[in-house]
Order: C-alpha cells, then sequence, then structure tokens
C-alpha cells in the first residue's frame, strides 16, 4: 500500500544550519519535495536525500514571489500525489512565517500534516548578540511584534504567559486592565510537545476557573488572542498514534537500528536504554574444528546467528550439517544470512527445543552460544543422554546501572511502552527498575522473551510477528487502535 502524503511544516532556525532542530533534520533528510524560503540557509539543504525535489518559494522584497495561495496549492498537490513534502521556513513556521495559513490551508484540504517548530530569530538573534530576551529584575515582557510596514500588522494581539498556572487568574486579570475583553478566545497548554501535553481552550473570563477544575499542571503557557481560535484547523495535525507516549527500548543497538525514528514517526517520546551489549569473541581456529564434529548446529539466540559466519569462515564448511534453531524468531535471523534451519524448537525456550530434540544419541551436538547461557540448552540436553559441547562466541552484557536522574524519572513518571527483544534484557530492566508508578505495558518479540519477561514481573501486551521494528509497532498499534 502506497504510504498516504504529509506535509512538515518545519522551521529552519535563524539561520545556523546548526540551529534546526534534530526533527526538522530527520524529516528533511527523507522528504520527496522541499519548499523552502528565501531566509533559509541554502546549507540546511546538504541534509535533503539524493533526487528529492528543492523547490524555491522565497519572496523576494519587490522582486518575483510565490503568492501564497500558489504555495498551499503545490503543497496540497504533493501531498495529495503521496510525496512526503518539508515546507521549509525561516526561524519558527509560527513566528510571522504565514505558516499558519498554510497549515489552516491543508487541514481545510484533509492532508495530513505536522508543524516542527524552530528557533525564532527574535530571540535567536539577540541571544547571539549577548541580548537576553527576557531577565530577572529587568524584563518581565516579550512582545514579538511585525514590522509597521509588513502585510497583517493592523490586527490584534496574541498575549504569551510563561509561569502560568499559579498566577493565571491575575494574569488574565491584567490581559482585561491591558484592553483584552473578558470573551476573547484564551489557551492554557500544559506539557506541550511533552508526554501527557494537554491543551485547554476557553476564554479570558473563564480560562483561570476551568484550568482549575480540570486540574492542569505545571509547566504550561497560556495564550490570549483571536489566534486560539484557529485551533479548530491548526489542531487536526497528525502527531503519530503513539504522540504523548513514552517508549522505552531496550533492544541492543545492533539490533534495534533504526527502531528509534519508527517509533518517533508515530509521534513517540523514545528513550533508548539498551539492556544487552554484544561482544563477539575473535574467533579461534579449534572453533572450526568443533563445527567440523558437530552433526548438529544448534542456535540459541540472534548473536549465535550472527556469529556463524565469522567461525566457519565458508559457508560451504556447514554442508551436510544440520541446523536447529530454538524460535522462529532465530529462524529468521538465520534466514537473513542465507541458512535454512532444519528443526525449529516449538517454543518456547530452550527446554521446548530439548523436549521435541530430533537428532539421534550418537550424533554430536554443538550449542553456539553467548557467556549467558543460552537458556541452558547445554546442560539440559546432556541430562538426556545427549553429546553436547558448549561453545561460548561472545559476551552478552548489561549495564551494570542506569544514570541516577534516567532511572528516578522512571521510577517516578514511568512509561507507557517498554520493548523486549530478548528475556535477558526483560530480566535485567527489572532489576534496574524495580517499582514503576504503573507497569508499563510490554512489547516483545517472539514467545521465548513473552515467557522470561513475564516471569519477571512484566505485563507483556502484545508480541510481534516478526523481528523488525515495523512488525513491533504494528503489534502496538493492533492493540490501541
Ligand atoms: N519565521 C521567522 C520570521 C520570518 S519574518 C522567525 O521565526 O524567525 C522575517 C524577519 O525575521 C526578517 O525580516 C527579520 O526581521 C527576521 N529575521 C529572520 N532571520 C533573521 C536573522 N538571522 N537575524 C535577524 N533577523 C532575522
Amino acid at each position: 500500500m502506497a504510504r498516504p502524503g504529509k506535509v512538515w511544516l518545519v522551521g529552519a532556525g535563524p539561520g545556523d544550519p546548526g540551529l534546526i532542530t534534530l526533527k526538522g533534520r530527520e524529516v528533511l533528510r527523507r522528504a520527496d519535495v522541499v519548499f523552502f524560503d528565501r531566509l533559509v540557509n541554502p546549507g540546511i539543504l546538504v541534509w535533503t536525500k539524493a533526487g528529492a525535489e528543492l523547490a524555491d518559494v522565497g519572496k523576494e522584497p519587490g522582486g518575483k514571489r510565490t503568492e501564497q495561495e500558489v504555495i498551499g496549492r503545490r503543497l496540497i498537490q504533493a501531498a495529495r500525489s503521496g510525496k512526503q513534502v518539508v515546507r521549509l521556513k525561516g526561524g519558527d513556521p509560527f513566528v510571522f512565517g504565514r505558516g499558519g495559513e498554510e497549515a489552516e490551508a491543508l487541514a481545510k484540504a484533509g492532508i495530513c500534516f505536522e508543524v516542527v517548530p524552530g528557533v525564532t530569530a527574535g530571540v535567536a538573534a539577540p541571544a547571539v548578540e549577548g541580548i537576553p530576551v527576557t531577565h530577572r529584575g529587568l524584563s518581565t515582557e516579550l512582545v514579538l511584534k511585525i514590522g509597521a510596514r509588513a502585510e497583517g500588522s493592523v490586527s490584534g494581539r496574541t498575549l504569551v504567559g510563561y509561569m502560568s498556572v499559579e498566577g493565571l487568574k491575575e494574569f488574565l486579570e491584567k490581559a482585561v486592565e491591558a484592553g483584552f475583553s473578558p470573551e476573547t478566545p484564551a489557551a492554557l497548554v500544559s506539557k506541550g510537545t511533552r508526554r501527557r501535553q494537554k491543551t485547554l481552550v476557553s476564554t479570558v473570563a473563564n480560562l483561570a476557573a476551568d484550568a482549575k477544575r480540570l486540574e492542569i499542571q505545571p509547566p504550561a503557557v497560556v495564550v490570549v488572542g483571536g489566534v486560539v481560535a484557529l485551533r479548530k484547523w491548526i489542531g487536526q495535525q497528525s502527531r503519530g498514534r503513539l504522540a504523548g507516549q513514552r517508549v522505552v527500548l531496550t533492544v541492543s543497538q545492533a539490533l534495534g537500528k533504526g527502531w528509534r525514528q519508527l517509533f518517533e514517526d508515530q509521534g513517540a517520546e523514545v528513550w533508548e536504554l539498551p539492556m544487552t551489549k554484544i561482544t563477539h569473541l575473535a574467533p579461534r581456529s579449534s572453533w572450526k574444528k568443533e563445527v567440523g564434529r558437530a552433526t548438529w548446529i544448534v542456535l540459541t539466540s540472534g548473536a549465535g546467528v550472527r556469529a556463524l559466519p565469522g567461525i566457519v569462515g565458508d559457508a560451504r564448511k556447514l554442508a551436510g550439517k544440520k541446523i536447529a534453531v530454538v524460535g522462529r524468531t532465530t529462524a529468521e535471523i538465520l534466514k537473513s544470512i542465507g541458512l535454512q534451519a532444519d528443526f525449529i524448537g516449538p517454543g518456547p525456550g530452550s527446554e521446548a527445543l530439548v523436549r521435541n530434540w530430533p537428532g539421534k544419541k550418537a550424533a554430536p551436538v554443538l550449542h553456539i552460544t553467548g557467556n549467558e547461557e543460552g537458556g541452558g540448552f547445554t546442560a539440559l540436553l546432556q541430562k538426556k543422554g545427549y553429546r553436547v559441547r558448549r561453545l561460548v562466541v561472545y559476551r552478552n552484557e548489561g549495564p551494570q546501572q542506569m544514570a541516577k536522574p534516567v532511572r528516578e524519572a522512571l521510577i517516578r513518571e514511568g512509561a507507557d511502552w517498554v520493548i523486549f527483544a530478548s528475556g535477558t534484557a526483560a530480566k535485567r530492566f527489572r532489576r534496574l527498575v524495580p517499582r514503576w508508578p504503573m507497569e508499563p505495558k510490554v512489547a516483545v518479540i517472539g514467545p521465548a522473551t513473552a515467557k522470561i519477561a513475564r516471569r519477571a514481573g512484566w505485563r507483556v501486551w502484545t508480541m510481534a510477528k516478526q523481528v523488525s521494528g515495523a512488525e513491533v509497532i504494528r503489534s502496538i498499534l493492533d492493540k490501541t487502535r
């Protein structure tokens, strides 16, 4: 199925390419089409992918300019044709950038869009010159105002208040004194862009009471002005189905490559805390001989599979041998290096593989594994009278500890989802974070991991059908429909 098109309204920052956000750079990197403004530093465009269409829709003062309606139409057209579109604007897209108009047009046309805020020039340019726009004891108010001759300068004002939950009532009273009518739309945005983001829309007269009743939490900013009403349209952003949720990825960096991005695409706040670090040991010549003597090669982990080519050197050395794997997850990884398993344990875990062991008593078995004993496969099969040798080819080490503020934040605030790709990770993470304000939902990549995770006290909600980030997400989204 073709991916539907989407438009990201991205703030490019005030000029220094380093001042675009990480999120902005990431969507820029993947865009099929980029519509950029005159104020955007072209140096930022080096991050676009090869073959991306780069369209200059800059407005030269006095010179040729692309009409706003034309830009809107081109954005809509590009998105409708299934493209990933970036509308790149100097500074922040919603600070005098007409980004609001474009967002409104997109919303009305039913196009998926999302705003990626940027660093606005009005704050950044003074800052780099040594001028803080607010300063304790000197300035309590910051007004962003457009030049007198610019279009749109005649309409009303927007008032944005910081540190606004406690003194909200007084703040709004002062707004009335300053000339805002009590009927002016007003909104309180709590935890903006963070987990549990919440917005309350009301009027200057009622916002304080509403906020109190709904127990809106700080940090929050209050916005007063006609612009609040635009939320009806521009509030329809497609921030992804995991927006506002915290996902902890415990998957090793080797396996979890690219997973972070996939979760972020769904709007999640991702904490990468790998619980396994695999260090492959340098292959020894004796290992090759061990493989030579075996009839059966047994693999109980993905890391074991990935070590195999390095051990044998030449895949033909495996000719005539049989390969057994602990479950379908490992079988899949084996397939990815071009080998088919002769026997797949019915799962979960090594016990099931041993119970159903297909080999003859006399046939020598080589269990290729790591320092974590691979579910005890070697010992279990030996006990049944088989000839088994265990070959340790990698070390699987977890973090001994976790940065204190990270651990404390998890204990205090929790997480919505935790992802495990191995039982080892599930056990280690439980040891590092034993207490949670609310047990997170857990997603795993296979039945063996699910079993161990449950034993470690996790609530396993969902299991991916394949070992990939995309499948993990699919299984989560199926559960959160
Ligand atoms: N959306 C932009 C502003 C667009 S209006 C933002 O958030 O920054 C364009 C105006 O922004 C310019 O006329 C100038 O006043 C200001 N501006 C943009 N980039 C600037 C820079 N690097 N230094 C100083 N002013 C800048």
